[in-house]
C-alpha cells in the first residue's frame, strides 16, 4: 500500500501523541498522572457536562452540519461574522486541511524550527516541501521561540502557507501582536498565514491575532476547545478568517465533521466564562509555582504563557523520563522535536505537581 499511496503520504510518519497511553493506563491504573498532552486538569464547565447529558436523547440524529448555534455564539463572543467561521473536528483537522487545499507538489510551506508537529505533517500530506526557519536562540528572552524575521526571510515565490503558533507548542513562548503585524506586512497576500492560537486564552493580556483579520485577508486564526475549555475528548476546533477562505475550505470539509455532543458542549463551555477564568487563574498560579520549583532545582525552564512548561534536564533527560514513567507519571519526550535534552510538562493540579516534584526529588 505504501507504493499505492500518493507521493506525499509515502514515508510519512503518523502523528505521534507520545507514550502509549493506553498501555500505561492499563499498567498503572487510575493513579496514572498524565502530564503529557497539555490537557486541562480542572475539567470543563458543569454546564458543558450537562449539555452532554442533554444530548443523550438525540444521539440517533445527525448534528447540524454547519454548527450554526455554536458559530453564532462564537461570532458574538469574538466580534466576527458567522461566515468568517469554520468548525473542525479539533483544530488539528483544520490545520491539516489548509495544507491540502492551498499547497501541492512543488509548493513550499514555511514553519519554524520547534513549531507544532502537525505543520510538518500537513506539508508532507499535501506533497509540499516544508521549509523550516531557524528559531530564536536558547539565549534569547524567548528561548527557542519563533523568529518572525527568519520566518519572513524563508518565504519564496513558491510559498503557499506559513504556520506559526502563538503561544507555541512545545516551547510555550509567545510574540506580541505588533510583531505579528510587522511580519504580515512582509508576507505577500497570496500566502496563507495560519496563526495557531490553541493556547490564546492563556495569554494574560488577551492579545490575539483576531484584531488583524480586517486588514489581512490572507490571515487565518485557528483555535480549540481542547485546552482552556477542557474539552479535548470531544474534538472541537475552529478557524476565523476571511469569508472567501471559509467558502473554499467548506468544499473539503466532511459533511458532519463536528459531532452532536461536541457542538452542544462547546456552546455551553463558551457561555461559562466564569469557569474558564477560574481554570486559567488556577493554571497561572500552579505554573508559576512549578516553574519556580523546577528552576530552583537547577533545571532551565522556558518562559511559558500556556498550560505547559518546556524544561531542559540535560543529559539525564532519558533517566528522568523513564524514572517518572516507572513512578506513574507521563510527560512528553521532545526527541521528535530535536530537543532530546528537554521534557514538556503539562501543568497539573496542585496534587499532581506536588507528586511530580517528589518523584523528581527521589531521582536527583
Ligand atoms: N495547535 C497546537 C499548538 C496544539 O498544541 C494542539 C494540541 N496539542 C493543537 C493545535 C490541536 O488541538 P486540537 O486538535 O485538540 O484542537
Amino acid at each position: 500500500f505504501e507504493a499505492l499511496a500518493q507521493p506525499g503520504i509515502r514515508g510519512l510518519r503518523a502523528y505521534d501523541p507520545g507514550h502509549d497511553l493506553v498501555a500505561w493506563r492499563r499498567r498503572v491504573g487510575p493513579g496514572l498522572i498524565e502530564l503529557g498532552s497539555n490537557e486541562n486538569p480542572w475539567g470543563p464547565s458543569a454546564a458543558a457536562r450537562d449539555a452532554v447529558l442533554d444530548c443523550l436523547h438525540s444521539l440517533h440524529r445527525y448534528p447540524d452540519p454547519l454548527g450554526g448555534d455554536l458559530k453564532r455564539a462564537l461570532a458574538a463572543k469574538l466580534g466576527v461574522e458567522v461566515p468568517q467561521l469554520l468548525l473542525g473536528n479539533g483544530s488539528h483537522e483544520l490545520l491539516m486541511q489548509v495544507g491540502q487545499v492551498f499547497a501541492g507538489a512543488g509548493d513550499e510551506i514555511v514553519a519554524s524550527e520547534f513549531g507544532f508537529a502537525v505543520y510538518a505533517l500537513a506539508a508532507q500530506a499535501a506533497g509540499a516541501t516544508l521549509v523550516r526557519a531557524p528559531a530564536l536562540p536558547r539565549s534569547h528572552a524567548m528561548p527557542r521561540g519563533h523568529d518572525l524575521d527568519a520566518l519572513a526571510d524563508a518565504i519564496t515565490p513558491r510559498t503557499r502557507v506559513v504556520y506559526l503558533a502563538n503561544p507555541n507548542n512545545p516551547t510555550g513562548t509567545w510574540f506580541a501582536i505588533d510583531a505579528l503585524a510587522a511580519f504580515l506586512a512582509r508576507v505577500p497576500d497570496t500566502v496563507i498565514v495560519v496563526v495557531d492560537e490553541a493556547y490564546a486564552e492563556f495569554v494574560d493580556d488577551g492579545a490575539t491575532a483576531l484584531s488583524l483579520l480586517p486588514s489581512h485577508p490572507n490571515l487565518v486564526v485557528t483555535r480549540t476547545f481542547s485546552k482552556a475549555h477542557a474539552l479535548a475528548g470531544l474534538r472541537v476546533g475552529y478557524a476565523v478568517a476571511h469569508p472567501g477562505w471559509v467558502a473554499v475550505m467548506e468544499r473539503v470539509r466532511e459533511s458532519f465533521n463536528v459531532n452532536l455532543v461536541g457542538l452542544a458542549a462547546a456552546e455551553a463551555a463558551l457561555a461559562d466564562d466564569a469557569h474558564m477564568r477560574w481554570a486559567l487563574a488556577r493554571n497561572a498560579e500552579e505554573r508559576a509555582k512549578l516553574s519556580e520549583a523546577l528552576s530552583s532545582r537547577g533545571w532551565f525552564v522556558h518562559p511559558s504563557m500556556t498550560n505547559f512548561l518546556l524544561v531542559e534536564f540535560g543529559a539525564d533527560t532519558p533517566m528522568f523520563e523513564a524514572g517518572l514513567l516507572e513512578r506513574g507519571l507521563v510527560l512528553r519526550p521532545m526527541g521528535g522535536y530535536g530537543l532530546p535534552q528537554c521534557l514538556r510538562i503539562t501543568v497539573g493540579d496542585r496534587d499532581e505537581n506536588r507528586r511530580l516534584l517528589a518523584a523528581l526529588d527521589e531521582m536527583r
